[in-house]
């Protein structure tokens, strides 16, 4: 795969899911997805038990022993209460006799407990509590507590420590003890003893052979998984901390290489199916390229023959195209659909937001329908018998062309000959929506093609990726990059502004908009609330609409109807409102090339990669355009680092690769959001050298080795085999 140096992460934020159930209950129909096997019925308490393991994803022994600490705790000492008070802000264990136990009411109910030892007295705090704990910690009894002291009202105190009542003289433990990612109504006792149990009962045999694991002087995987689960005494806590001790390293390798092994697999398992050839470049595709207003820049005509040869083949082509913001990857997309309908075959067209997919349906079919393609359009918000018609006009094949967001998944679609699968702004689905349409294709077109071949996939995205993303998650993807903008462009201009000077640059708005410019007002995002977003939309176009009574302007927010919000997006492509208050919505892909203002409030509260894809949207014609960051001060330091390089580039590679910078690449993939852990154990950023031997290893087994890659993935992996290849 070709990726270019300068590539590097950015913040990949996750469209939310509108219904997980949906694409759980998908992932688990994947064919070539073994079904877990049900289990035998046991008791009711111990079916409740595995329930709960299963949430966690833990259902077999192996994922149970590999289900390693997530750190530990210290509760090999006790210190004494007095010298505990000089240790604010540490987690500290002490030791001592309950000699006051009382419900108090002021400032609010609580149950205050005072323990003794004879260094002092130290204050327990429970702002939540049962009944019985006032019995369980009667005047008397002796409890351990864990916690950070701080100076309160009368004297040192902890708040919510954890505690155990115990007897007098009961030992210490004498080795570390591991918290465990517990979920709900899961203790750590429980799942030690699932943890415990588990490992008496799998095979601990190493699945390396000894001379690879003496070439990167690795540990044996038992030694390694023991000692995490159960750290001696003497072992060295820092290194068990920041994960650099021999233990970690092997787990790590061992996850990465599983990682590479099955991303390996899959692109070789991928070049065996079978795919439509579409071989013809002819009659639409010229006339298509005739009919365009403007000459490809050479960069799209490097991808377009990249695109091309790829969808020559038999085998399934899986490239992502990436490009700046405004490069021309939609006009890229149309000339690949050409092509499949050109070879007499159907194309698809997906994209994540219905403004988006609206948008692409109209520039497309402008394009597309006078040259006589039959174009469809299929969203979620469609009336039931515009469905029904729409399907029925892609299933007869009529269709050649269907565009729409994400329903078109989701609605189950049949096709009566699929060659085309294109995402548009992948990095804006979901994981689980990427997973669901990197493997959509086979379903898509398995089920009703007795030849079993697999339709195309181009994905498309602005995003770039970080080389370490690039030679782990898409490791098994071609990548083609649109490095350059169409010509005649004028860089926008950015100004960062603070926010005590809204009403200059409501002047400017005014005068820009009188001078026959568009303007858009991007409302402030409030992460926490979609409720107060919409309020704060309401209420900046209610403010805006005040101060300029002689400019007709337009709202657009996320709970619009889409036909609603269709009409605000119309009314201002056509020119009829000057200015547009939008929230983010208006983020990806939208594209009105008169558009040559924005002010983007209370900026400081955007992602970079964000601020990136919301400046995009001007810039876009030949106008010289402005993109105004208000801001509100006093700014934190990255708020500050993140206006900067606003102002300094408006490269969306160099923009990634600050942003990296900035961030770390902890967020990518929007992994976190969606709560799927992809690497449990590795982290891409300092285990990086580690990929790469991952890498390297993993191609000569694979070459070399199939019974060790065989082993090593039925450990490993398991049933999580498919969201390593998001
Ligand atoms: P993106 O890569 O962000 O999806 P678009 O495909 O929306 O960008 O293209 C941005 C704008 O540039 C569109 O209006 C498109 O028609 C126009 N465009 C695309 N390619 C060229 C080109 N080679 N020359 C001039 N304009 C182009
Ligand atoms: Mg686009």
């Amino acid at each position: 795969m070709s990726i270019g140096s300068t590539m590097a992460d950015m913040r990949l934020p996750v469209l939310a899911i509108s219904n997980p159930l949906f694409y759980a209950v998908q992932l688990t129909l994947r064919p070539d997805m073994p079904a877990t096997k049900p289990k035998p019925t046991t008791p009711a308490r111990a079916n409740k038990l595995e329930d709960k393991l299963a949430r966690l994803g833990l259902r077999s022994d192996m994922d149970l022993v590999l289900h390693l600490p997530m750190r530990y705790e210290d509760e090999t000492q006790v210190t004494p209460i007095r010298e505990a008070g000089f240790m604010i802000g540490n987690p500290v264990q002490v030791e001592g006799v309950v000699t006051s136990c009382e419900v108090q009411f002021r400032p609010r109910r609580q149950l205050v407990v005072t323990i003794e030892d004879e260094s002092g007295p130290l204050v327990m705090r429970f702002l939540n509590f049962y009944g019985s704990q006032t019995k369980q910690l009667a005047t008397g009894t002796r409890v351990r507590a864990r916690g950070e002291v701080r100076h309160g009202f009368f004297g040192e105190e902890m708040v919510h420590p954890a505690y155990k009542v115990i007897l007098e003289g009961a030992p210490l433990p004498t080795v570390l003890t591991p918290v465990y990612p517990a979920g709900e109504g899961l203790s750590q006792t429980l799942l030690r003893k699932a943890i415990a149990a588990a490992m008496a009962r799998i095979d601990w045999r190493d699945t390396l052979p000894e001379s690879l694991r003496a070439s990167l002087k690795l540990w044996m995987f038992e030694a390694a998984v023991r000692l995490l689960h159960n750290p001696p005494p003497e072992v060295d806590e820092a290194a068990l901390e920041d994960r650099s001790h021999p233990a970690w390293v092997r787990m790590k390798f061992d996850e990465l290489l599983a990682q590479q092994l099955s991303l390996k697999r899959a692109q070789v398992a991928r070049r065996a199916k079978t795919a439509t050839a579409l071989p013809v470049i002819g009659e639409l595709s010229s006339a298509f390229l005739k009919t365009l207003p403007f000459a490809l820049t050479a960069a799209q005509e490097r991808v377009l023959s990249e695109i091309r040869a790829d969808l020559r083949a038999s085998f399934p082509m899986q490239r992502l195209l990436q490009g700046d913001v405004g490069s021309g990857k939609t006009v890229i997309a149309a000339l690949a659909a050409a092509q499949a309908i050109d070879s007499g075959y159907q194309a698809v067209l997906m994209a994540p937001t219905e403004i988006l997919a609206d948008q692409h349906f109209r520039k497309i079919a402008a394009w597309m329908e006078p040259l006589g393609v039959k174009v469809a359009w299929l969203t979620g918000s469609l009336k039931k018998k515009e469905k029904t018609e729409a399907q029925a006009r892609i299933e007869s094949g009529d269709a050649q062309l269907v565009i729409g967001t994400h329903a078109l998944i989701q609605e189950g679609v049949q096709f009566a000959r699929l060659g085309l699968v294109i995402v548009d702004e992948q990095h804006r689905f979901g994981v689980e929506q990427r997973l669901t349409l990197r493997n959509k294709g086979l379903e898509m077109s398995a089920a009703l093609d007795s030849a079993n071949t697999v339709p195309h996939q181009l994905m498309m995205s602005a995003t770039p990726i970080p080389r370490t993303l690039a030679m782990t998650y898409y490791a098994d993807l071609e990548v083609s990059v649109i490095d350059e903008l169409p010509p005649g462009r004028t860089p926008v201009i950015t100004r960062v502004i603070d926010q005590n000077r809204r009403d200059e640059v409501i002047e400017r708005v005014h005068a820009a908009a009188l001078e026959g410019r568009q303007v858009y007002w991007v409302c402030p995002l409030i992460e926490e609330s979609e409720a107060l977003q919409l309020q704060t939309a309401t209420d900046t176009y209610a403010t805006l609409a005040e101060a300029l009574p002689d400019l007709r302007i337009g709202l657009v927010h996320g709970r619009l109807k889409a036909t609603e919000k269709q009409q605000v997006m119309d009314a201002f492509t056509r020119g009829e409102i000057h200015l547009l208050v939008a929230t983010t919505v208006i983020e990806v892909g939208v594209d009105v090339s008169n558009a040559s203002l924005m002010v983007i409030e209370h900026a400081e509260r955007f992602g970079l990669s964000q601020l990136h894809q919301l400046r995009g949207r001007v810039g876009r014609g030949s106008a010289a355009s402005v993109c105004v960051l208000l801001y509100q001060s006093p700014l934190g330091p990255t708020a500050k680092q993140r206006l900067a390089t606003m102002r300094e580039t408006t490269d969306g590679f160099e923009i990634a690769r600050r942003d990296l910078e900035i961030r770390g690449p902890g967020e990518f993939l929007g992994a976190r959001q969606s709560g799927q852990a992809l690497l449990r154990f590795a982290d891409l950023e300092t285990d990086q050298w580690l990929v790469e031997k991952a890498r390297t290893i993993a191609q000569t087994l694979l070459r070399e080795d199939p019974a060790t890659v065989q082993k090593h993935l039925a450990r490993w992996l398991g049933a999580r085999e498919d969201f390593l290849k998001v």
